[in-house]
């Protein structure tokens, strides 16, 4: 099963992509953590990458491309695999057709207020990644991780000024995939609002009425 997960930053694409890998036991291809890997390990694609994560703005194709084609020349994508952040435009969109058709793609929809205020108040372990929010979800210690004892920090690109950029260039960028899905017939919308688990099962009732699981 090949899914893409589509919406604006702040959504909840990272979260619910990573619980269906878990229960489908599909691999979760997330390009934002490919490249803040790169970043953090100071690769050439990083320092390539950095500029651009920190405006808010896209990476340019040719590199989010052939990252993207190389993962999913992976063995463990034989059988499927999710995107969560890909594809961003048209561009990469057209890609991903060439790599063969995609079942489904899940739009989860949340408006740029909503955004705003989740990413601005989110926290991530700098150890094991894990992720805290500072009103909806806060760690037990203060700035502590509760999974590890980590520090908790803020994603450089979740300060206002650029939550609000990226949002602006999801709108511009991204947003025309979603009547560019819809007109193939392999899009279905989510509401974005509400808890972890009541979206992962609107996200789950989705799959089984495509027949899907
Ligand atoms: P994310 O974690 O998905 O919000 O991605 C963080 C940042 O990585 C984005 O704001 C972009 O700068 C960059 N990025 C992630 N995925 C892509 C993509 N498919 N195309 C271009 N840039 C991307």
């Amino acid at each position: 099963m090949k899914l893409v997960v589509l919406g604006p930053p702040g959504a909840g694409k990272g979260t619910q992509a990573a619980k269906l890998s878990g229960e489908l036991s599909l691999p979760r291809i997330a390009t934002g953590d490919m490249l803040r890997l790169e970043v953090s390990s100071g690769t050439e694609l990083g320092k390539e990458a950095e500029g651009y994560m920190r405006r808010g703005l896209l990476v340019p194709d040719e590199i989010i491309i052939e990252m993207v084609r190389e993962r999913v020349s992976h063995d463990d994508c034989k059988g499927g695999f999710i995107l969560d952040g890909f594809p961003r435009n048209m561009a990469q969109a057209k890609t991903l057709e060439a790599l063969g058709p995609m079942d489904l793609v899940i739009y989860l929809d949340a408006g740029e207020e909503e955004v705003v205020e989740r990413l601005v108040g989110r926290r991530a372990c700098r150890e094991c990644q894990a992720v805290y929010h500072l009103r909806f979800s806060p760690p037990k210690a203060d700035g502590r991780c509760d999974l590890c004892g980590g520090r908790l920090h803020q994603r450089e690109d979740d300060r206002e000024g650029v939550v609000r950029e990226r949002f602006r260039t999801y709108r511009e960028r991204t947003q025309p995939l979603v009547q560019y899905y819809q007109a193939k017939s392999i899009l279905e919308k989510v509401e974005g609002l509400g808890t972890i688990e009541e979206i992962s099962r609107s996200i789950r009732e989705t799959l089984e009425s495509r027949g899907l699981i």
